[in-house]
């Protein structure tokens, strides 16, 4: 019995029927950008985040690029991001001229705090990026004390975090605008690339809307503005209002899951701790261990796949590199040592034993070796 990283298809054939129906309509109706099925799902998103606006563009990173620019954020002005998290979040700063500038993270959630951003905070910072890493949202009540102190823009990837909450509060409304990738294996998955901002500012909205659409304004053939492509297609739209239904489900199937993992890993390796105030949707389930790779390798041969995330932190990626070679401890440590286990909203009790049983005996292995 192979254990998969994420069983995505059995996330689609749960909505297969509307999925076949989707595809059949939009071959019918010859509408393939923009048009109602973009703006009902828009609607439906909004809502579901709690926001006002939300505006479909054509992935994650285009997300937080095209709502950086609309803050008016780039060249000359930095952008704190913390050095564990996907690099997107750092190429869309530098892909408006802006300098990231990245700062540890919290040795036990291994998320961005309110006080590393304010240790980072200089007179060029113009914005912060929190990420709401592995699903687990970060402690956003500290991230806003320091901004709005600092009076610097707080925009949240939350393209790992779709339907988490912090302290009650959903994830998409607690900044002044929030990314969301719908990449196929991310908690909302499209069939395809897809993205989303969301926002209660609508000049905002009205901004980013126009640069991902060639800088069109209210007239179609006047552009005001420099823009660019970034669309999200009708088709995807709509297979992402059929799964939305599904989403609360799917993250509640993942919180089992996580929790079944926590009981029988605890004595063998360091887990992610979780804040009360945390309520994570687990996108990704992340241990830390010595001899990590070993235990990957173990873990393969048995047929049980696993994922790193992210085995180089962001400021050692090379386009990255800082002069000033700034040393985040905690990052780096957790890169060496991190290893992501199996985690979908259909992984079985049965996969989730052999997987923590193997985790075991390999850790009590090396255990007894040294
Ligand atoms: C997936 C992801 C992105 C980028 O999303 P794409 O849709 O792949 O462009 C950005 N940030 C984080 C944390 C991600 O996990």
């Amino acid at each position: 019995m192979s254990v998969p990283f994420l069983d995505m298809r059995s996330m689609n054939e749960e909505v297969r029927d509307d999925l076949d129906r989707l595809w059949a309509e939009a071959l019918d109706g010859s509408s393939f950008i923009g048009g109602s099925s973009v703006d009902q799902f828009e609607t439906a998103w909004a809502a579901y985040c709690g926001t006002r606006h939300a505006v479909g563009v054509a992935n994650g990173t285009d997300a937080i690029e095209l709502t950086l620019a609309a803050l008016g954020i780039g060249l000359g002005d930095e952008v704190i991001v913390p050095a564990n998290t996907f690099v997107a979040t750092a190429a869309a700063v530098a892909r408006v001229g802006a300098q990231p500038v990245f700062v540890d993270v919290d040795p036990a959630t291994l998320l961005i705090t309110g006080a590393a951003v304010l240790a980072g905070v200089t007179e060029r910072t113009a914005a912060v990026i929190p990420v709401h890493l592995y699903g687990q949202p970060v402690d956003m009540a500290s991230i806003r004390a320091v901004a709005d102190r600092a009076a610097i823009a707080v925009v949240e990837d939350a393209a790992q975090a779709h339907g988490a909450r912090w302290d009650g509060a959903m994830v998409g409304g607690l900044g002044d605008a929030a990314c969301f990738s719908f990449y196929p294996g991310k908690n909302l998955g499209a069939l395809g690339d897809g993205g989303a901002v969301v926002t209660d500012d609508t000049a905002l909205a009205v901004k980013i809307r126009q640069l991902a659409n060639h800088g069109r304004g209210a007239d179609r053939h006047v552009h005001d503005v420099i823009g660019r492509n970034s669309r999200l297609d009708a088709m995807q739209a709509g297979f992402l209002h059929a799964k939305l239904g599904r989403l609360d489900a799917w993250n509640e199937a993942r919180r089992t899951a996580a929790s079944r993992y926590d009981e029988l890993l605890a004595p063998h390796v360091e887990l992610t701790d979780q804040r009360t105030e945390a309520d994570s949707v687990y996108h990704l389930y992340v241990i830390r261990t010595e001899s990590r790779d070993a235990l990957q390798a173990a873990l393969g041969s048995q047929g049980i796949a696993s994922g790193l995330h992210y085995p180089i932190p962001c400021h050692h990626l090379p386009p990255y590199l800082d002069p000033s070679r700034p040393v985040l401890p905690v990052a780096e440590d957790a890169a060496r040592r991190i290893l992501s286990l199996p985690m979908s909203p259909h992984i079985t009790d049965e996969q989730i034993e052999r997987v923590a049983q193997a985790v075991k005996v390999h850790v009590q292995g090396q255990k007894a070796i040294a």
